[in-house]
C-alpha cells in the first residue's frame, strides 16, 4: 500500500520506550495507516488495486489457537501487531496481511480516518466491555476518549470526563463534545457513575475510578501498558464491583465499529505533521501539546 496518513498512538510511545515485552528492533512503528493498495499477492480475496484501506494494530493471527477458535482473535497466542512486531505506517509504504485490512469506502478524508483505526477501534472494544452504563467515566481525554465521547453521547449516555488536573482545554474539549461534567482526575464526580475506562497509562487512576463507580460497576483499563496499580483497601472492589483491560482487537470490532462511525457522524479533531516531523508530532503527544490525534502525512 502507498500510505496516506498514520495516526500516531500512544501505544507507539511505549514502542519507542522499550515499555512492551518481546520488543523487535529496528521497527517502523505506526498503527493507524489510511492508504491504497499498489499491488496485492496471492490469495488478497476481494481488496482491489487502488482501494483505499485501513490497517490497524492486529496484523495477522494464527487462526488455529484456542483463543483465535474461540472468536477471541484479540489474545491469538502467535499475533503480529503492526508497528510493533511487524513494520507499521510512518512510512511511505508498507506491506499489510489483507486478511487484516479494512476497506473504508470513499466518505471522509485519509487524515480524519485515521485515527479510528486504533483510538476509535480499542475505544469501542471498551465502551462494548463497558455497557450498557447509563452513566459513564473517560479518564484521559485524549485521542481515543475523544471518538468514544461522540459514539457515547449518540447512544444516549451520559459521559463524565476527567483529565490532568488543572487541563481546562481539554476539560473545554470533552464538553464541547458533548460530555456532561469534566473536571481533574483527582475530583469526584457529582454522581456515582455506572462505568468507567482509563485510557490514560497511570495505576494511580484505577483506585480513583473504582471510588467513583456505584455498586456493580466495572472499571475498563483500556491501555496496553501502565505504571503500577497501588494497593488499596478491599472495600474499593467491593459490592461487586469488576476491574478488568481490554486487549487490542478482533476483526469484528473493526467491521462494527467502521459501519457505525459515518452513521454517528464521528468528528476527529487531528493536527498534522509531516512524515519528516514525526518526532515532534511523538514529543507533542508526549507533553499533552494538542488536542484529539496527531496523524503523520508523508
Ligand atoms: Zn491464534
Ligand atoms: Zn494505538
Amino acid at each position: 500500500m502507498s500510505i496516506a496518513a498514520c495516526g500516531v498512538c500512544r501505544t507507539d510511545l511505549h514502542v519507542l520506550d522499550g515499555e512492551l515485552p518481546d520488543q523487535h528492533v529496528p521497527i517502523i512503528p505506526g498503527h493507524e495507516i489510511v492508504g491504497r493498495i499498489d499491488a496485492l499477492g496471492e490469495g488478497a480475496g476481494s481488496l482491489k488495486l487502488g482501494e483505499r484501506v485501513g490497517i490497524p494494530w492486529l496484523g495477522h493471527t494464527c487462526g488455529g489457537c484456542p483463543y483465535c477458535t474461540a472468536q477471541k482473535e484479540n489474545l491469538c497466542d502467535h499475533p503480529l501487531f503492526t508497528g510493533y512486531t511487524r513494520d507499521g505506517g510512518f512510512a511511505t509504504s508498507v506491506i499489510a496481511d489483507a486478511r487484516f485490512a479494512f476497506p473504508l469506502g470513499d466518505i471522509g478524508e485519509d487524515v480524519a480516518l485515521a485515527p479510528l483505526l486504533c483510538a476509535g477501534l480499542i475505544g469501542w472494544r471498551s465502551l462494548v466491555i463497558a455497557s450498557p452504563a447509563k452513566r459513564l467515566g473517560l479518564y484521559g481525554f485524549g485521542a481515543a476518549a475523544h471518538i468514544v465521547a461522540q459514539v457515547a453521547a449518540w447512544q444516549g449516555r451520559s459521559v463524565y470526563a476527567f483529565t490532568r488536573p488543572g487541563d481546562t482545554a481539554a476539560q473545554d474539549f470533552a464538553r464541547s463534545l458533548g460530555a456532561v461534567w469534566a473536571g481533574g482526575s483527582d475530583e469526584r464526580p457529582p454522581e456515582l457513575l455506572d462505568a468507567a475506562i482509563i485510557y490514560a497509562t497511570v495505576g494511580d487512576l484505577v483506585p480513583l475510578a473504582l471510588k467513583a463507580v456505584a455498586k456493580g460497576g466495572v472499571v475498563v483499563c483500556a491501555g496496553i501498558h501502565m505504571s503500577d496499580v497501588p494497593s488499596f483497601p478491599y472495600v474499593l472492589l467491593w459490592e461487586e464491583r469488576r476491574l478488568v483491560s481490554v486487549a487490542n482487537l478482533t476483526r469484528q470490532d473493526g467491521l462494527d465499529f467502521l459501519a457505525l462511525a459515518p452513521k454517528i457522524g464521528i468528528v476527529t479533531r487531528t493536527t498534522t505533521y509531516p512524515l519528516r516531523q514525526a518526532n515532534e508530532a511523538l514529543a507533542d503527544l508526549r507533553a499533552g501539546h494538542f488536542e484529539g490525534a496527531a496523524v503523520l502525512v508523508p
